[in-house]
């Protein structure tokens, strides 16, 4: 059981506009010959618009964005790769300087199924540099935790998202377990609904769900809504499944879900991993409608992103349907989510792996 905030602090670097609060911009700014709304501008630009070269803020004088890009740098992260899907989306492998192993986390920026339909983009982030969960399906935890993300740094990828392009919702699904980090993701989600404007219920966080955590955390009524990962009704298997949770009872995590929609008023989401042979039986169906049954909740079923030898496998359209199908007639709200850009390394995590284990 994974107790502790894991990982350590990020190194001190040379700082930048994302990593400073409003106030200390304004004086750095003023320490640099500009104005206090100077400072607002730049930190506006790049959050609500996702620029991230003074060259193109034309608001600053001219002669002052030379010198702000080489004093105050506005982004930390180096964009290592980027990979484009048929469908827009876009996965960007970012590299955060500092600490002896490679800070690489990965942002999927994804846009609407229908790209006519103006609407913007979900993003999805990553909360820590690995996982110390450890799931044996999902690629991220393959290596271990490096460390936590810093507040910045995950503010960072929201602002490379929307340098892609408008974004209208946020999930914090990527690599690591937001609720082991949590100062750092709760501060940056501050910055990301005050100042990007994507309300409470634009923004997930996803879970495998600590109860003492959660419990800790319903009574500031965060402003996001909670997922959390089951992938399982049965006890022995989600201790297999979900090694971090080891002997903690499902029915404490589906109390404190309870709890959680008492507390904030929000309706919890469980994800459900639909892994072939493995957890996706009719019995297994059976046996989570009956858990979750009188609670007012959402499944959602995610059918597995391959993972290179973890040994499970995708189910099929029909073995999913089917067990959706079970779901709804039990009286569950059910949806399916197929993942999108899925050609290549569509499992979070994957591309990160894949480029720190060099193919043999
Ligand atoms: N640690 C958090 C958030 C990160 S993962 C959590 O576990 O909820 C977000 C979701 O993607 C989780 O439900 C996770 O189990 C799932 N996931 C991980 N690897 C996957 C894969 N290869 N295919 C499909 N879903 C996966």
């Amino acid at each position: 059981m994974v107790s502790n905030e894991a990982g350590g602090e990020a190194p001190k670097q040379a700082t930048t506009l994302l990593a400073l609060s409003p106030a200390e911009v304004a004086q750095r700014f003023v320490e640099l010959g500009l104005k206090p709304f100077h400072a607002r501008i730049a930190r506006k630009e790049a959050l609500e618009r996702g620029i991230t070269d003074y060259a193109r803020m034309t608001a600053l004088p001219l002669a002052a964005r030379e010198r702000l890009a080489a004093e105050l740098p506005i982004l930390s992260s180096v964009e290592v790769e980027r990979h484009k899907a048929w469908d827009g989306t876009t996965k960007l492998l970012l590299s955060f300087p500092g600490g002896a192993r490679p800070a690489t986390v990965e942002t999927v920026y994804i846009p609407p199924r229908e790209l006519a339909s103006g609407k913007g983009a979900t993003l999805c982030v990553s909360s820590q540099v690995g996982c110390p969960v450890a799931c044996p399906f999902c690629a991220s935890g393959r290596a271990g935790l490096v460390r936590n993300l810093e507040a910045h740094e995950i503010v960072e990828q929201y602002v490379r998202g929307r340098e892609v392009g408008a974004l209208a919702r946020s999930v914090v699904m990527g690599i690591g377990e937001p609720l082991l980090n949590y100062a750092n993701v709760s501060a940056a989600l501050a910055v990301v609904h005050d100042e990007m404007g994507l309300g409470s219920r634009k923004v997930t966080v996803s879970t495998v769900g600590f109860p003492e955590r959660l419990r800790r955390i319903a009574p500031d009524k965060p402003r996001f809504q909670l997922a959390i990962s089951l992938h399982t009704p049965d006890q022995e298997q989600r201790d297999e499944l979900v090694p971090a949770m080891k002997g903690v009872p499902i029915e404490e995590v589906l109390a404190a879900g309870d709890d959680w929609f008492e507390q904030t008023g929000r309706e919890v989401t469980y994800e459900y991993v639909l892994l072939a042979g493995c957890n996706d039986s009719f019995g297994h169906a059976e046996r989570l409608a009956q858990r979750l049954a009188r609670r007012r909740c959402t499944v959602n079923l995610i059918p597995f992103n391959p993972v290179d030898d973890s040994g499970f496998g995708r189910p099929t359209e029909l073995g999913v349907a089917r067990f959706h199908q079970t779901l709804v007639e039990r009286g569950l709200v059910a949806t399916v989510r197929w993942s999108r850009g899925v050609e290549n390394d569509a499992a979070c995590g994957q591309l990160r792996i894949r480029r720190q284990e060099p193919a043999q």
